[in-house]
This record gives structure tokens, C-alpha cells and sequence, in this order.
């Protein structure tokens, strides 16, 4: 339905998810044929500026970038409890970590790649050969490859002239695809990269077997006006067979920026559960997903209604909670409390709802309280059959607004500041540390 400007389509066509319902109603997609057309689709206006795939394959990082979040760790039961429902959920490619990084990330991901999951199962690697050889060794079908391209990771980080970076990446690139591994190839940071060197160093990976090219906007700087230009310059530069990006959200562009990326021709894009990341995250699985299903109607093959399922047990197994305001997933995302808002979505969904929260396999949830009005009371009274005239309705209003106003916050306020002890503080304790110190004999070195 590429729409052209100007021209619409014909008023009443069902569209596939941005319907309504009624709340009483079971919850169906699309609105009904009788109905005239209730909300405009702007974005079909748009389609002629996109070239999106007809299909996508989601990338997942939560166990390797979600992973390295601060104070986050995964056993290996947990990394393949969380793989499986990623994989039920139709997840392409997941992301099971860095095999090299400790015995017990090798276990994990060996643990990953041997449970027969649908999903291919990827491990990553610098580009040293013990780094591919334990990706090798793991039993994973697919390898991302990974160093960094700007000047500053090269001169400071690394310490690694272009030309070494260059032939370290071609030799691993080689070495994997001798081992028979899907290859995908990826820099830090190529966003801030000289482009020449970018161009250099792709063309140079894909003609040693690179299957998939991965640019990364490993600090989150990139807006989607500026992203686009870049992704078309790769394009026409390097002319990728297959191309994925992996977007950090440290201005909160992570999901605009991927979403960006697909428009123009990526096809695997990386996303980690709830946002979880290094800093403030990667692009969420659960936004990213919906912004495709719901928003471009291109088909991911993501089981979309059990995503707060898989929310919640990423939340639970990493320990980070998911915001109240998070998109699709947090508490209050399909939650109404103000009169106005709960009398329209009372009377039709869509007058204050994008989509229907089952299809993330959630309920919306009306909040009696300070805001709430009469609609919403008459409506809570049909659960036990019951109604009544205007006069004792507004007296209950008025009860329910006054008993919410004078609520004690302490419990929320206790819970806040338990909460930010914790994540004050991840990780060690100071006087852990140093107690470290002492019983590895640094302290008696020292004096
Ligand atoms: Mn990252």
C-alpha cells in the first residue's frame, strides 16, 4: 500500500494494528468495516521515502551488551532460560556472549548453542585468533567480529594503526569463515570513524567472506536525519550483501535511530530486552519490534504477545527494573487514571490507546484515584452489577478523590530509597574490595 502524496487510501480499508475496541468487547486488531474510518495513517504519506524489507531478523544482544550492563550477570541456566523464550518468540539470531571472557561465559554459551534452540546462536570476538577459536570451540553457528574504527578508540584504546586493524580483521574474518561460521563483522564506534577508513575496512571484510556488516553507534550520538546520511553513504560506498546496526540510546535514540536504519535497508537489526545495555542501553527489543509491527506493518516474526512475559523475566534475572513510563512495557504504559482520558478509552479504545495491549500480551488497567472520573466509577460499579443516581455517584467520586490525595507515600518513598542504595552502589562494596586487597597480600607487598 505504498501511498503516494497527496493520494489516500480509500476511506473504511481495515487497517492491521493501529484498531480500536471497545473495552467490553473482545480485543480484536482492526477496526470494523461497517465503521467509517476513525484515525488517519499518516505513515502510509510516508512510504515512498522508505525501502523496508518485507521481513526483518531480529538480532538479540540482551545476553552479551544487555549483559555488560553495570552490576548484571547472567548464569549460564539463566542466559538459556532467557534464550529459549527468545527463541520460542521467533528471535533470529541471539547474541549467547564472549566465550573468551571466563570459563564460566564459555560454559554459557556452549550451554546456549547445544540446546537445539530454533534461533541461531552467535558468539562474539575480538580480532585475535584465541578470541575466534573459542567462538569456534563453542559449538555457536554464527560469530560477530568485532573492533573498534575512530581515530580515538584506535590511537587510545587500542594502540593500533588503520592498516593493523585492517589486517587483524581480514585474518579473523578468515578464520572463522575457514571454520564454516556465519560471519558478522562489526565496528565500534564506526559513526565517529573517518568514512575512508570505514569504506576500506568493509569492502576489505566482506571480500574475505564477511556475510553480514554491523555499524554501531557504540556511544549514542547519531539523530536519525544524521544516521540515514551515513547509512546511505555506507551503502553506496561499501555496498553491503546484508547489513545490521547496533544503536545506543545515551540520548534516548536508539529505537528512532534503528527504526531509521530499517527505513533505509537494514535487515537485522540489534536490540536488547527493555533497553538493557551498556550506559543507558541499546534500542529496546520490545519498541523496536512494535515500532515495525504496528507503526510499518513489516513483519518480524516475533510472537509479539508474549513480550511482557520476556520483559518481566529480563527484569527479574538481571535485576534491573523496568521504568514505570518504559514504552509498551512499563507499568504504566497502558494504564489510565484522568477523567477524560478513562471516559474516552471507555468509550472507544483508540480515542487514547496506539494499540491494544494484548498484543504485547498485556491488560489495560484503570486507577481509581485523584484523577479519576464519573465515567470510570459507573464503569468499576458494572463489575458487581451495580448503579446509581447521579447524587450518590458524585458523593463516592468525591470519597475516592479525597482518601487518594491523603495517601501516606512513605511506602513508595521507602522503596525509592532502598532502590537507589542499591543502584548507588552496584557491584562491590569499597570495604569488600579492599578486604580483597589484603588477602591477596597487595597491602604486604606494599610496605
Ligand atoms: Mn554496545
Amino acid at each position: 500500500m505504498g501511498g503516494v502524496f497527496g493520494r489516500r487510501r480509500a476511506p473504511g480499508r481495515p487497517r492491521r494494528s493501529l484498531g480500536a475496541t471497545n473495552v467490553n468487547a473482545a480485543p480484536t486488531v482492526g477496526e470494523s468495516m461497517a465503521e467509517p474510518r476513525l484515525v488517519e495513517d499518516y505513515h502510509t504519506e510516508t512510504a515512498h521515502k522508505r525501502r523496508l524489507p518485507e521481513t526483518v531478523e531480529l538480532w538479540d544482544e540482551t545476553l552479551r551488551d544487555g549483559e555488560q550492563a553495570p552490576g548484571v550477570h547472567f548464569t549460564p541456566e539463566e542466559k538459556l532460560r532467557i534464550a529459549t523464550v527468545l527463541s520460542e518468540m521467533g528471535v533470529g539470531v541471539l547474541n549467547a556472549g564472549i566465550p573468551v571472557v571466563s570459563e564460566e561465559e564459555a560454559r554459557a554459551v556452549h550451554l546456549v548453542a547445544h540446546a537445539g534452540l530454533r534461533a541461531h546462536v552467535l558468539a562474539a570476538a575480538r580480532t585475535v585468533p584465541r578470541d575466534v577459536d573459542a567462538v569456534i570451540a563453542s559449538g555457536a553457528t554464527h560469530i560477530a567480529i568485532f573492533v573498534a574504527a575512530s581515530q580515538v578508540h584506535l590511537k587510545y584504546k587500542l594502540k593500533m594503526s588503520q592498516d593493523e586493524v585492517l589486517r587483524a580483521s581480514v585474518d579473523s574474518v578468515r578464520r572463522a569463515k575457514e571454520a564454516g561460521l556465519h560471519v558478522a563483522y562489526v565496528t565500534e564506534d564506526t559513526v565517529r570513524a573517518p568514512f575512508d577508513f570505514v569504506e576500506r575496512l568493509y569492502r576489505a571484510v566482506q571480500e574475505a567472506g564477511a556475510d553480514r556488516l554491523v555499524v554501531a553507534d557504540t556511544v549514542g550520538i547519531m539523530t536519525p536525519l544524521t544516521f540515514r546520511w551515513f547509512l546511505k553513504e555506507f551503502l553506496l560506498r561499501v555496498r553491503p550483501k546484508d547489513l545490521s546496526v547496533h544503536c545506543h540510546n545515551d540520548f534516548g535514540l536508539a529505537t528512532a535511530n534503528t527504526l531509521t536504519a530499517v527505513e533505509v535497508g537494514a535487515v537485522a537489526p540489534q536490540v536488547c530486552v527493555n533497553g538493557l545495555g551498556e550506559r543507558a542501553g541499546n534500542a529496546s527489543f520490545e519498541e523496536v519490534v512494535l515500532g515495525l509491527e504496528s507503526l510499518y506493518h513489516v513483519r518480524t516474526g516475533i510472537r509479539t504477545e508474549r513480550m511482557h512475559e520476556l520483559s518481566r523475566l529480563v527484569e527479574e534475572l538481571s535485576g534491573v527494573p523496568v521504568a514505570a513510563n518504559k514504552a509498551l512495557v512499563g507499568y504504566n504504559a497502558f494504564s489510565h487514571e484522568a477523567g477524560i482520558h478513562t471516559h474516552g478509552i471507555l468509550a472507544n479504545t483508540l480515542t487514547y490507546e496506539p494499540i491494544q495491549p494484548e498484543l504485547v500480551g498485556r491488560h489495560r488497567q484503570m486507577i481509581l484515584g485523584k484523577h479519576t472520573g464519573k465515567a470510570a466509577i459507573v464503569e468499576k460499579l458494572k463489575e458487581r452489577g451495580l448503579t446509581a443516581p447521579d447524587a450518590l455517584l458524585l458523593e463516592l467520586l468525591d470519597r475516592v478523590k479525597t482518601e487518594t490525595e491523603a495517601r501516606s507515600k512513605e511506602d513508595l518513598q521507602r522503596f525509592l530509597h532502598e532502590y537507589r542504595a542499591l543502584f548507588e552502589r552496584p557491584g562491590l562494596s569499597d570495604e569488600e574490595f579492599w578486604t580483597m586487597v589484603d588477602a591477596v597480600g597487595i597491602r604486604a607487598a606494599n610496605a
